[in-house]
C-alpha cells in the first residue's frame, strides 16, 4: 500500500509545479499512507511537541518507506525522543526574542539584522531552530508588522547587512516577496541582503524563472543579494536542487550552504565530505557546519562538540578550502556564533623562535618563524617539552625535513 501511495503521488504528470508540491504536502496524519512507521514514530507523529509535521511530496521522494533511519526521513517524520524534554533545552536558546525591538526583527549585531518575512516553509524539519516561530499562525508577519521592520531598519543606518529569514521567505508569494525586496533596497543603508532558504533543497521547483526576474531585479549597484541554504546530507543534492541552484547563480545571486550537524544523519566525516563535494560541483560554497542548538526535544539530533571538530580536521586535505565549513556554535543565551576548529597550533617555540604546527594532512609538524622584530613574543604560549620532544621524529620547516 505503501508503495502504491507513493507511486501515485510520484507520478503525478504536474510534479514540477512547486505550487503543486505545497498544495499536496504530506502532514503528520497522512505520513503512514507513504511509510512503514516504526512504534517510534508513531508516538513521535502524536506527541510532538515542536513545529508542524508536513512534506513535499518531492522531498517524501528522497526518503526511505520502511528504513526509519534513513536520514531523509529522520528530518521529515518525528520520533519518540521529540517528545523528551530536557531542563537545559529552550525553545528561545539564543535569546532572539529579547533582542526583538519589533515584531519579526532581531538586532543582535550592530551592523546586521535578521528580519523573519514569514512563518511557512515547504517541509517543517524536525531539527529545525525556530520550532517556536515556525507554523505558529501568532508568528505570521502581516503588511503593518513588516512596515514596522522597514521602519526600524531606516531608523538604524548602521544596519547595512539584513537576512532574510523565517520560516522560510521563498513560500512568500512572488508579489510579497517582490514588495520586500523593493522596500529593502529603497533603503540606503541596506546594501546586503542574504536570503535563508531551504527550498532549493525541499522544493527546487519554487526556484522559477519569474522568481529568479525579481531577485535580479533588486539585485543592483545599491543592493548585493546573496543566498544561503541548507543541504545536510547528499541525497539531497538532486539534479533538481542543481538546475535551482544554476537559476539563483544566473540572477547573479551567489549561494552558500549551511549544514546542520545531524546525529546519525550527517556525523560522520565521510558523509560531510561526499556531501560537499557534491555541493561543489552544484557550484555551491560551503559556509557553516552549525552545532545543534538545545532546543526542547532536539536530544536526537545533538552530537558531542568533538564530532564536529573531527569531522572538520578530516576533510581538511581531501578537499578544497572551498569545501570546508566553518563549524560554528550559536552560543546559548545569546552571545553570537563562534569558530570551532581542531588545534593545529601546537604553540611557540622560545628558543629557536619558531610556531610549531601539526599539519591536517600529512598529519607531520611544521615549524613557522615569528619575525625577528615581532612584538608580541610574551603573547603566545609555549610549547611543552614534551610535546617538543614528541615531534622530533616528524619535523619540517622551510627547507625540508629536519
Ligand atoms: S526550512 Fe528552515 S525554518 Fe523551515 S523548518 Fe526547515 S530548518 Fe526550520
Amino acid at each position: 500500500m505503501v508503495e502504491e501511495n507513493r507511486k501515485k503521488i510520484f507520478s503525478q504528470s504536474n510534479w514540477k509545479d512547486y505550487k503543486f508540491q505545497l498544495q499536496n504536502r504530506i502532514n503528520g496524519a497522512d505520513l503512514e499512507k507513504y511509510f512503514v512507521l516504526s512504534e517510534s514514530e508513531k508516538i513521535g507523529i502524536q506527541k510532538t511537541v515542536r513545529l508542524s509535521v508536513a512534506t513535499t511530496p518531492y522531498y517524501l521522494s528522497l526518503s526511505h518507506p520502511t528504513d526509519p533511519n534513513c536520514p531523509i526521513r529522520r528530518m521529515i517524520v518525528p520520533n519518540e525522543e521529540e517528545t523528551f524534554l530536557s531542563p537545559e533545552e529552550s525553545p528561545d536558546p539564543l535569546q532572539e526574542e529579547s533582542l526583538s525591538p519589533v515584531k519579526g526583527l532581531t538586532h543582535m549585531y550592530q551592523d546586521r539584522a535578521l528580519l523573519f518575512a514569514n512563518h511557512e516553509c515547504s517541509v517543517y524539519c524536525r531539527h529545525c531552530m525556530r520550532g517556536r516561530k515556525v507554523s505558529n499562525s501568532l508568528e505570521r508577519m502581516d503588511r503593518d508588522n513588516l512596515e514596522e521592520c522597514f521602519d526600524y531598519l531606516r531608523n538604524h543606518p548602521e544596519i547595512s547587512d539584513v537576512v532574510l529569514s523565517g520560516g522560510d521567505p521563498l513560500n512568500l508569494s512572488d508579489s510579497k516577496l517582490e514588495w520586500i525586496l523593493k522596500e529593502l533596497e529603497a533603503i540606503d543603508s541596506v546594501k546586503i541582503m542574504r536570503i535563508g532558504t531551504r527550498n532549493p533543497v525541499t522544493n527546487p521547483f519554487r526556484i522559477t524563472d519569474a522568481l529568479c526576474s525579481i531577485i535580479e531585479k533588486y539585485n543592483t549597484d545599491r543592493l548585493s543579494i546573496f543566498c544561503n541554504t541548507q543541504f545536510n546530507h547528499p541525497i539531497e543534492c538532486t539534479l533538481e536542487a542543481k538546475e535551482a541552484i544554476l537559476k539563483l547563480l544566473k540572477a547573479g545571486v551567489s549561494v552558500g550552504n549551511q549544514a546542520v550537524l545531524l546525529k546519525g544523519i550527517n556525523d560522520s566525516g565521510e558523509i560531510m565530505l561526499e556531501l560537499h563535494q557534491k555541493l561543489l560541483t552544484m557550484r555551491i560554497r560551503a559556509y557553516y557546519l552549525y552545532d545543534p542548538e538545545i532546543l526542547p526535544g532536539s536530544r536526537g539530533f545533538r552530537t558531542p562538540l568533538q564530532k564536529g571538530i573531527e569531522i572538520i580536521e578530516y576533510m581538511r586535505g581531501k578537499i578544497g578550502g572551498m569545501g570546508i565549513p566553518q563549524f560554528v556554535n550559536d552560543l546559548p543565551g545569546g552571545g553570537g556564533k563562534i569558530t570551532i576548529a581542531p588545534n593545529w597550533y601546537l604553540g611557540f617555540h622560545r628558543e629557536s623562535g619558531n610556531h610549531v604546527f601539526r599539519s591536517a594532512a600529512k598529519r607531520s609538524f611544521h615549524l613557522s618563524p615569528e619575525p625577528i622584530d615581532s612584538e608580541y613574543l610574551d603573547r603566545y604560549t609555549e610549547i611543552s617539552p614534551s610535546q617538543w620532544e614528541e615531534v622530533q621524529s616528524n619535523l619540517y620547516s622551510v627547507h625540508g625535513k629536519i
